[in-house]
């Protein structure tokens, strides 16, 4: 029987390793353009024309916010599943959503339903400060990560109830809500500053909403806009829908 030297063993792994190297180059390469594909096809060519927007989807890794078994679909035109039984939301809503809030590079932003940390990902390379809020605890800790491994340092995350807003950085000139409820949050409301734009999903029913957005104009003056039908996971909270019993 031949038995191999430890050396050739060592030589057999560097090989290894270099050829897994060289798959993870590839990879990356094949999802940047896969992500221009899809910020030209799916948001550009539907009219998202807002520039830092689109220069912001361009520069975030989806594929990094989503677990290893979806990677491969990351950029494709759907929303995902996320750990906690949630979900990160479809690209272009992600684009269309942000860019109705109008953001200008000084602004500091609220978003409610951090989940995979993705859309706060997106705006920290719009805006000045994103403060991002989310209700399950492992989702916080995975997005942390992510924003530390990517060097995000201007996103603020906290684990709460993201309904009653993050009142020690209050107001807010944008005010991004990922989850649906059945009326705006009275706090989140009284969180934007006058001429702040508030963005969420709004609905009786649990699973389908209208996404509506708020300019305040004044004290107690919030211009309503309708911009369409939407489908998102319930924004769970006191200002929002009571926790189903077994549910989670
Ligand atoms: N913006 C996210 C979308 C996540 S889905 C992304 O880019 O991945 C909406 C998230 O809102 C879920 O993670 C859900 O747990 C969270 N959520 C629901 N109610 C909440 C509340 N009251 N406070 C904070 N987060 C909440």
């Amino acid at each position: 029987m031949h038995v191999k030297h430890s050396g050739s063993y060592f030589l057999d792994l560097i090989c290894i390793l270099l050829v897994w190297y060289e798959y993870g180059m590839e990879d990356e390469a094949v999802y940047a353009a896969r992500r221009e594909r899809m910020v030209a096809e799916q948001i550009e060519d539907r009219g998202v024309r807002d520039t830092a927007v689109l220069r912001a989807m361009r520069l975030v890794p989806r594929h990094l916010f989503v677990t290893l078994p979806y990677q491969q679909f990351a950029y494709d035109d759907t929303p995902l599943p996320i750990p906690a039984g949630q979900t990160i939301s479809q690209p272009y809503i992600v684009a269309y959503m942000i860019a109705a809030l109008k953001l200008q590079p000084v602004d500091r932003v609220l978003d409610v339903g951090t989940g995979s940390g993705y859309a706060a990902a997106v705006l920290s390379r719009i805006v000045a400060e994103v403060y991002t809020i989310e209700r399950h605890k492992t989702l916080v800790q995975y997005a942390r990560k992510r924003f530390k491994y990517l060097g995000y340092d201007n996103i603020h995350i906290r684990h709460g109830d993201g309904t009653l807003g993050w009142p020690e950085h209050a107001p807010y000139d944008g005010i991004l809500v990922s989850a649906g409820g059945p009326t705006v949050p009275p706090s989140l409301r009284s969180q934007l500053a006058i001429g702040g734009r508030l963005v969420m999903p709004v609905g009786a029913s649990k699973r389908k909403q209208r996404l509506v957005r708020l300019v305040r104009r004044g004290d107690d003056d919030f211009e309503v806009d309708d911009l369409g039908p939407v489908a998102f996971v319930p924004l769970v909270g006191a200002e929002g829908w009571e926790r189903e019993q077994g549910r989670e």
